[in-house]
């Protein structure tokens, strides 16, 4: 016998010996973001559907890409200096309103998640906005009325997914499937019935069967799944049934819009004793060539397009407006999305690190942090001069720390300003 031979079919044995069995589900549930959770707590509480899963010979099963769930819906706990901040790097508010003539006058009427948190996970919310243009939006606060996250909604419902026998599985991305079926099978659920295995894998080498699938993801990661599915001719079951390829005519091409929200914490929230407590305000400096190259230092100012009812403060008593308010916490120096200014975007490339978490977090020693205390300044500058609380041609002697970008780390008194 050839010496060759011997060693690849060994070698063919380990590998099989090593891998895992597939994770065995009823339903694969690809994506934990709330609509992948709403739809596995969806079916496990509702009793027309619960009992089509058993936690231990036909569980429901979510993949989750990333280390935590939620996607794009994002609440970072425990921020500022004394722990007790929430910071919304996604999704932070919705409609209140369960009118179907939506009389609150909300620009996105949003009935699912209103009721879903009302009546279903009774969920406390206040208005989203202390005075301001977003009537009848609101968020999700806890029982002294600060803000709780929007997550709180997502974390409930997986609390009890999984107090129902979801299994849950992060850290695996499904990159494609197969599937076999016992006969060609329709896109749409119309209730033809075949038998039908979905076998999927991750890109850390584990995989899954089921006999049902939902694609929870966005766009551009379904496309790839898909896509890599039709390489492996998977969808072919299905071709047939619809006549055309189901990857190119049912989805389109997906566009990537990207955001930036950028906070800064302070711990004295000066532009609240300044009566700022709602509101837009935005200033743009001198535009030059940043982001040309993500490791080019910028040439542009920071741009400023903030909101001063979108970062999360406390105050110490009574007071929390005004010339005698005693407050801390964050500004939301700028929210903005390429759909409003993609230079402006442009100007974060080179401080956005990683993708996972999608956030970065700075230390107030750091450019940005600077910057963007620079940038609030100039812009506040008339008020704060006018209500004395700018102390002008101070040497900045003692640094200060904020943080910025995403996930806070701040601590101390802003330079340059004086209480
Ligand atoms: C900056 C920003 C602000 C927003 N503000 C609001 C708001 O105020 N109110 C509101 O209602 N909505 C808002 N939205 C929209 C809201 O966040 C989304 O509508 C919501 O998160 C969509 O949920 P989803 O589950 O469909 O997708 P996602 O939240 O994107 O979740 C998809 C999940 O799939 C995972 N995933 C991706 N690829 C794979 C793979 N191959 N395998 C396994 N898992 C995978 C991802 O990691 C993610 O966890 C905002 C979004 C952004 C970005």
């Amino acid at each position: 016998m050839n010496w060759r031979v011997v060693s690849c079919a060994l070698f063919i044995i380990a590998a099989n010996a090593s891998a895992d069995p597939p994770i065995k589900c009823k339903l694969a549930i690809a994506g934990g973001g709330p609509a992948g959770v709403y739809s596995a707590w969806r079916l496990l509480t509702d009793p027309a559907t619960s009992s089509n899963y058993n936690a231990k010979t036909a569980p429901l099963c979510i993949f989750e890409r990333s280390s935590r769930f939620g996607g794009r819906t994002f609440s970072i706990r425990n921020q500022g200096t004394k722990k007790d901040l929430v910071v919304e790097l996604g999704a932070y508010r919705f409609c209140g309103s369960l009118d179907p003539h939506n009389t609150t006058g909300c620009e996105m009427y949003m009935p699912l998640i209103a009721s879903l948190t009302k009546n279903a996970l009774k969920l406390r919310v206040a208005s989203y906005e202390e005075k301001g243009d977003e009537d009848g939006m609101v968020k999700i606060v806890d029982d002294e009325g600060q803000n709780a996250g929007l997550l709180t909604y997502v974390e409930r419902m997986m609390n009890t997914s999984i107090a129902l026998g979801l299994q849950y599985y992060s850290l695996h991305q499904l990159d494609d499937f197969d599937v076999t079926a016992s006969s060609e099978l329709p896109l749409s659920n119309s209730g033809a019935t075949a038998n039908v295995t979905f076998n999927l894998n991750f890109a850390n080498g584990k995989s899954a069967t089921a006999s049902e699938l939902l694609l929870n993801l966005p766009l551009q990661p379904a496309m790839r799944v898909l896509q890599a599915a039709r390489t492996r001719k998977a969808l072919k079951p299905y071709g047939k049934s619809i006549g055309v390829d189901p990857v190119s005519s049912f989805l389109h091409v997906p566009m990537v819009v990207r955001h930036v929200k950028l906070y800064v914490h302070y711990d004295w929230a000066w532009w609240r004793n300044l009566g700022l407590t709602f509101g837009n305000f935005n200033l743009y400096g001198q535009q030059g060539r940043c982001g040309v190259t993500p490791i080019s230092p910028c040439t542009q100012e920071m741009p400023l397009e903030g909101r001063y009812h979108d970062g999360h403060t406390r105050c110490e008593g009574a007071v929390d407006r005004g010339p005698n308010a005693d407050c801390r916490g964050f500004i939301e120096a700028t929210y903005t999305s390429d759909g409003v200014h993609t230079s402006n975007v442009s100007f974060f490339n080179a401080f956005s690190t990683a993708m996972d978490p999608p956030a970065a977090d700075f230390d107030g020693d750091d450019f940005l942090v600077t910057e963007a205390h620079r940038m609030l300044i100039l812009r506040h500058r008339p008020l704060l001069e006018s209500a004395g609380l700018l102390r002008t041609r101070q040497r900045l002697s003692q640094p200060w720390r904020g943080s910025a970008c995403g996930i806070p780390k701040a601590r101390g008194l802003a330079q340059g300003l004086t209480r």
